[in-house]
C-alpha cells in the first residue's frame, strides 16, 4: 500500500490549530494531531464556558511581547471568520465579543464541523514526541504510529492549564525544530503576596482601581473587581497587571485605590466620622467597605483600637486612613502556578518568523498561537490572537504546498 504523506500536519488541535485546519484545509489534504481524546478541550472552559472569542477595539497595545508578529499575519476579522461558519457573535457594552449563543461550545462545533466539511482528518489520543526532516519530508512521531507530511502548522500552544493539554511540549518541539525559546511564565493569574496582609480579607471582592508599582513607578492601571485570597490577590484587574509583573517578582506591588471614583477622599471619611462620632472606630468605614476591609484600613492607626470612639480621631489620622484608602499597597512576592495561569507568556521570538508566520529555522514549518511570544490582556485578545495567526499559518502552510 502506497505510503499516505499529509500536505499539511498541525500539531495541536486548540484554537489556532483548528482555525488553521479551516484555512488550510480548503485547498491541502491536512491532519490535525490532538494529544488529547478530543481537540478543543480549552475553548470549551473559555469565558468561563461563554466564550469570549475576540474583541471590537483591538490593536497592539492590548497584547505584550513581540508584538511585530501582528505585522506578520493576514488581514483578519474574527466576526466575519465564524460568521463564514454560521456562528452569529454578539457584542457586549464593553466591546467584548462572544458567540450569539453565549456557549463556548458552538464556537469549537463551527470549527469542528467546517474543518471536518473540508476534509481535514483528526488525530486523537496522539501526543507528538518529536518532529525531524528527512529531505523535505517532516516525519512526525507519537507514541504509536508515525505521521508524514510536506508542511508542518506548530500549534500545540504554551505551558498555561496542563489539565487541558498544554505541559509546554510546544515550546520543546520548536525547540527541536532549531527555535530558541524566551524565558516563559504564567500569566493572566493571581499574583501572590504577603499572607499576613490579605488573610483577614480572604474571600472578598472590592470594586477597586489596581496599579502595577514597578522600581517605584505606576506601570498599568485596570478598574474593576479584585479577590482577595488565599495568599494572593484575584480577579481580571489583576490578571491583566500580572502580565507586566512577571519578569519583576520582588521588585513590584500592587497599590489598589479602593475608592476610585471618589475624588475627595479626605471630606468623604471627615463627613462620615461627624456624623459616627459616637460609635467605635471599627464602624467608622462600613459605610463605605466591608466591615474586615474598614478594620484592615483602621490597622494603619497603630494608637487606634476598633472600640475606640471616633470622636478621638484627629485629622493625622484621617488623612492617615485617605492615604490607605487610596494606596494599600500590596508587594508582590511570586507568580502562581500554570495550573491557574489563562496563558502563557514568552515563546518562540519574532526575530526567528518570516512573513505568514513561516519558520526562518525550518523551511516548510509555520508557528501560530501561544507557542509564539505575544500574550493579550484578558477581553478575548488571546483568542483573537489564536484565530489569527492559525488562519495565517495555515493558509501560508497551503500556499507552501502549493508552490514546491
Ligand atoms: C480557563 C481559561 C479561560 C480562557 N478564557 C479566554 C477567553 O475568554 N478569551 C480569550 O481570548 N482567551 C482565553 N483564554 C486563553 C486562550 O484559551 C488561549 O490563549 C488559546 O487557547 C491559545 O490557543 P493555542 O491554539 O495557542 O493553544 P491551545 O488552545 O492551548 O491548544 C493547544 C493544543 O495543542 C495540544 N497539544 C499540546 N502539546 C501537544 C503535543 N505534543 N502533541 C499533540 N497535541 C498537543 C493541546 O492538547 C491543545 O489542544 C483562556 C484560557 C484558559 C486556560
Amino acid at each position: 500500500m502506497e505510503e499516505q504523506i499529509f500536505d499539511i500536519a498541525i500539531i495541536g488541535g486548540g484554537a489556532s490549530g483548528l482555525s488553521a485546519a479551516v484555512s488550510a484545509a480548503k485547498s491541502a489534504k491536512v491532519a490535525v494531531i490532538e494529544r488529547l481524546p478530543r481537540v478543543g478541550k480549552k475553548i470549551l472552559s473559555t469565558g468561563n464556558g461563554r466564550c469570549n472569542l475576540s474583541n471590537a477595539d483591538i490593536d497592539k497595545t492590548c497584547y505584550y511581547g513581540d508584538t511585530e508578529l501582528i505585522d506578520m499575519t493576514r488581514a483578519f476579522d474574527a466576526k466575519e471568520f465564524f460568521e463564514q461558519m454560521g456562528l452569529v457573535t454578539k457584542t457586549d457594552k464593553s466591546g467584548r465579543i462572544y458567540p450569539y449563543s453565549m456557549t463556548a461550545s458552538s464556537v469549537l462545533d463551527a470549527l469542528r464541523y467546517t474543518a471536518d466539511s473540508l476534509g481535514a482528518k483528526f488525530i486523537c489520543d496522539s501526543k507528538v514526541e518529536k518532529i525531524y526532516k528527512s529531505g523535505d519530508i517532516f516525519v512526525i512521531r507519537t507514541a504509536d504510529r508515525e505521521i508524514k507530511s510536506r508542511a508542518v502548522v506548530l500549534a500545540a500552544g504554551g505551558s498555561a492549564a496542563p489539565s487541558m493539554g498544554t505541559d509546554g511540549s510546544g515550546f520543546a518541539l520548536a525547540r527541536s525544530l532549531g527555535h530558541s525559546v524566551t524565558k516563559t511564565y504564567p500569566a493572566l493569574a493571581p499574583l501572590r503576596t504577603d499572607i499576613k496582609l490579605v488573610k483577614a480579607l480572604k474571600g472578598l471582592r472590592v470594586y477597586a482601581a489596581a496599579s502595577l508599582i514597578i522600581d517605584g513607578k505606576k506601570t498599568l492601571t485596570r478598574t474593576g473587581e479584585v479577590q482577595f485570597a488565599d495568599g494572593a490577590l484575584s480577579g481580571i484587574c489583576i490578571f491583566d497587571l500580572s502580565l507586566l509583573a512577571a519578569e519583576y517578582v520582588g521588585r513590584c506591588s500592587v497599590s489598589l485605590d479602593l475608592a476610585p471614583d471618589i475624588d475627595d477622599i479626605f471630606s468623604a471619611v471627615s463627613d462620615m466620622a461627624k456624623r459616627r462620632a459616637a460609635l467605635p472606630c471599627g464602624e467608622l468605614l462600613t459605610g463605605l467597605f466591608h466591615k474586615r476591609i474598614g478594620q484592615q484600613i483602621m490597622r494603619a492607626l497603630p494608637d487606634i483600637t476598633d472600640s475606640t470612639p471616633i470622636s478621638a480621631l484627629n485629622n493625622r489620622h484621617i488623612s492617615k486612613l485617605c492615604s490607605v484608602i487610596k494606596d494599600m499597597r500590596f508587594p508582590i512576592t511570586g507568580l502562581s502556578d500554570y495550573s491557574l495561569a489563562q496563558a502563557s507568556l514568552g515563546g518562540v521570538p519574532a526575530n526567528e518568523i518570516g512573513a505568514g508566520l513561516s519558520s526562518k529555522k525550518a523551511e516548510g514549518l509555520f508557528l501560530c498561537g501561544e507557542v509564539l511570544n505575544i500574550c493579550g490582556f484578558c477581553g478575548g485578545y488571546n483568542l483573537d490572537w489564536a484565530w489569527r495567526s492559525g488562519c495565517t499559518a495555515g493558509f501560508s502552510a497551503a500556499e507552501y504546498v502549493m508552490g514546491i
